[in-house]
């Protein structure tokens, strides 16, 4: 593994590179490190761990971190990725709101602000405002270097091309190249992916380690639906990168007609927006709620409040909801068999435990028992919004895949 390879083809500055990714994508998911773990769990050899380590300490990548406990009792010195002088913008868009936060390459938040989204706004209008929220966090933190900007877009992204394929209830995304819209950023580059793989992506990384996690499913359940799947310890994307989109999966063959073309897609069952629009229509209709939206147009604090105080309406409506979202899952799970199914998103602020509650005893009722039992399905309780972490981890994995094309004083 050491040695320059002839008969690969693995010339020794290539080998040499591969052997750096190793160790920072070790310590970056072990968080703080010893010199003698990373040897350890790497296979290299300590003098070529310590090599790069004091490359990556000199070009301000990596940190010592004091003394950490060791095998046997012995105290060795931890390192860590140093989120300090580097960082990335992690960038969130929704139908609603676009989240832009400052991060350091070890995923801690510096500075968090997000702008709306008017309904029926242009894609431009968006991009235009994006331009300058980045620009300007940018300008408020010379203490660091921005490295790159990592975003994560609510429709199918197309690996390929770099393009938005669709994005439903949101105006003139479809076919958008927003690497060539970003550019004008200056030299930081973009990269971009759907927000439900970032979320799940970000789990991987978080609790990796724990059982269950390498066969995971997160779900959106917010302004649109979609799912990020996790098989194996690994994110599946299928060939243009769009697997996962539960949201665009039938569950009625002469349903609605939905924008991507089908029918009867899950979208058009629970999704918040169709909760916001069924309430409204029977507001119109005249039934009777505890729901009084002051300006004319629901708000999610109404609805919030409606459901905390059991107005039948709102809790029939939101209900409703949860149980075609939760016939979603059960064509997820047989599909997929995941051990864990996560589902995060605005749905489930709304009312976390009835959601919890009415998916649960859907599923139940819905697989066999022993798919069942070997199931668990949790809201997601990360302290972080693990779409916002995941989109700036899609610029972190570049950087450290790659550090030599980012940082300019680390050795080639
Ligand atoms: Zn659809």
């Amino acid at each position: 593994m050491e040695q320059a390879s002839v008969h690969n083809g693995i010339n020794q500055a290539m080998q040499q590179q591969m052997n750096l990714r190793l160790v920072l994508r070790m310590l970056w998911k072990e968080g703080v490190c010893s010199r003698a773990k990373l040897a350890k769990l790497s296979g290299l050899q300590r003098p070529t761990i310590s090599n790069i380590i004091r490359d990556c300490i000199q070009c301000g990548l990596v940190v010592e971190q004091g003394l950490m406990e060791g095998e046997k009792g012995r105290r060795s010195i931890g390192i860590a990725i140093n989120g300090e002088q580097y960082r990335v913008i992690a960038v969130k868009v929704s139908r609603r709101k676009c989240w832009v936060m400052l991060m350091g390459l070890s995923g801690q938040c510096y500075e968090q602000e997000w702008f709306p989204i008017t309904r029926q706004e242009d894609a431009a209008v968006t991009i235009s405002n994006l331009r300058t929220y980045i620009a300007q966090m940018i300008d408020r933190h010379p203490e660091c270097q921005v490295l790159a900007v990592g975003m994560t877009v609510p429709g199918p992204f197309k690996r390929v091309n770099e393009e938005i394929i669709f994005v439903t209830n949101l105006v003139g995304w479809e076919g958008v190249h927003l690497m060539k819209e970003l550019k004008k950023l200056g030299n930081i580059p973009v990269f971009i992916g759907n927000d439900a793989n970032a979320a799940a992506a970000a789990y991987l990384w978080k609790e990796g380690n724990q059982p269950g996690a390498s066969d995971l499913v997160y779900v959106i359940a917010g302004y649109g639906i979609g799912s990020g799947i996790v098989s194996h310890g690994r994110l599946l994307t299928g060939s243009l990168g769009i697997a996962g989109e539960i949201g665009h999966t039938s569950i009625c063959y002469d349903g609605p007609k939905c924008e991507c073309g089908n029918r009867g897609c899950l979208e058009c069952y629970c999704s918040a927006i169709v909760l916001e629009r069924n309430l409204q229509s029977r507001l119109n209709a005249g039934e009777a709620s505890c729901l009084q939206p002051c300006s004319g147009r629901l708000t999610w604090k109404d609805i919030e409040e409606a459901i905390q105080r059991n107005d039948p309406m709102a809790v029939r409506e939101f209900v409703q909801v949860c149980r075609y979202l939760a016939m979603g899952i059960v064509n997820l799970i047989n599909q997929c068999n995941p051990s864990k199914v996560i589902i995060g998103d605005l749905l489930t602020k709304l009312a976390p435990q009835l959601l919890l509650e009415t998916v649960r005893e859907f599923v139940r009722g819905s697989v066999r028992p022993t798919i069942w039992e070997h199931l668990s399905i949790e809201l997601d309780q990360m302290e972080q919004d693990p779409i916002l972490l995941g989109a700036g981890m899609l610029a972190v994995e570049q950087v450290l895949d790659n550090p030599s094309e980012f940082i300019p004083n680390m050795p080639r």
